[in-house]
């Protein structure tokens, strides 16, 4: 019979577990369930006990490795960690969030203990076999895995599965078993003195956000008057994401017109650029607003169920199938609007 750990580890805050970490415990209740196989979820944070108490009928026993030492992420202190918990369970599936945490330690976990490691894994079944799908070639091909190697870790795509809810339980019973890692295990050769990030204000991009909102090149173009318009388009599209909350993604061209001397928008960078070179997010809903539609940008829409774009062209490729509700207007207009309308009353 299989057996199956879930690992997880906390936020910034130090006790709450990432959206990413909730979703792979979903991902472990239901195969556990299809397999009927023995659950347990391990939790590497500063303070295992209060995220624990959050997985109130998650799985039959919870194990933590927690202290100063796993506030942060560092390679020394989280391989030891999942080792560690792995150790504890010794399980034949490990599940844990694709995060840039945990990517950058479990192939060296699953190694350490002697296992495979499958990544983006994006759905699970159980038949005779436990089957995993991931997405290949940029997103074109779907394949479905499948390995008789135990133990066998698979790194979860965020996005995939519904985030595990349930009430705080405060009970004795929601306690964590802490698991202790002393050196040699734990030998700390890095420090982590803080973390720089762009400010808040400034991050465009949110994988939680409900709505993707694409900017292509249009934005930047000449327009009906015969002028450019960076400024005001820098303004309506900031205007839109605060009011809104949406996520930034851009096309190609117009990420790459920087490079070319041309007028940009001083807040995309190529991180933000969605399709075949780039990014395929997920998100319920996406608007595109001065973009052509062109397959290699689409491509990354692939997982975008609800896709509506704003263009001048008729004729564009979203006008052609690509997106389920096009509206042929100057996109200037309609964000105008819009972030008049979504402007706080008063
Ligand atoms: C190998 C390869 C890989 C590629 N990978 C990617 C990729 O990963 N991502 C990507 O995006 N592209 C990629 N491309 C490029 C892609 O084919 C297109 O060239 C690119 O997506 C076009 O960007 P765009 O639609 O923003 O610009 P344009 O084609 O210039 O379209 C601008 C649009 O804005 C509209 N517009 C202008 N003003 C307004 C207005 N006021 N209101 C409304 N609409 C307006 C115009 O009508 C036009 O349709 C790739 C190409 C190749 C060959």
């Amino acid at each position: 019979m299989e057996s199956i750990l879930v690992l997880t580890h906390a936020d910034e805050s130090g006790s709450a577990l990432t959206k990413a970490s909730l979703e792979a415990v979903t991902a472990g209740k239901e195969l556990a369930g299809r397999l009927n196989a023995e659950l347990a979820i391990g939790i590497v944070a500063k303070h295992a006990t209060k995220a624990a108490s959050h997985l109130a009928g998650a799985a039959k026993r919870v194990f933590a490795v927690q202290g100063d030492a796993f506030a942060q992420p560092r390679y020394a202190s989280d391989a030891a960690a999942c080792e560690a918990l792995w150790r504890a369970t010794q399980p034949a599936i490990v599940l844990a969030p694709h995060s840039s945490r945990f990517a950058r330690v479990m192939a060296a976990v699953a190694y350490r203990v002697g296992g495979a490691i499958d990544t983006h894994v994006t759905g699970l079944a159980a038949a005779a076999n436990v089957e995993a799908t991931r997405w290949l070639y940029r997103q074109r091909v779907e394949s479905v895995v499948t390995r008789d190697k135990r133990p066998w870790f698979l790194l979860l795509d965020a996005g995939t599965h519904p985030a595990f809810a349930a009430a705080p339980f405060a009970g004795e019973d929601s306690l964590p078993e802490e698991i202790a890692i002393t050196a040699p295990l734990l030998e700390l050769r890095t420090e982590v003195t803080g973390i720089r990030a762009p400010k808040q204000g400034a991050l465009t991009i949110r994988p939680d956000a409900t709505l993707l909102f694409v900017a292509g090149a249009g934005w930047t173009k000449k327009q009906p008057d015969g002028q450019i318009h960076t400024d005001e388009a820098a303004a309506l599209i900031l205007g839109f994401l605060g009011a809104t909350g949406a996520s930034l993604g851009s096309s190609k061209s117009l990420v790459d017109q920087g490079g070319e001397g041309n007028s940009v928008l001083p807040f995309l960078t190529h991180l933000n650029q969605v399709g075949q070179t780039g990014a395929t997010p997920r998100h319920p809903k996406g608007l595109s607003t001065c973009c052509h539609g062109e397959e290699p940008h689409v491509v990354g829409w692939r997982f975008i169920p609800d896709r509506r774009a704003i263009s001048l062209d008729p004729n564009c490729g979203w006008a052609r199938g690509k997106a389920d509700v096009v509206y042929v207007a100057d996109a200037f207009q309609v964000i105008g609007k819009l972030n008049e309308l979504l402007a706080p009353k008063g």
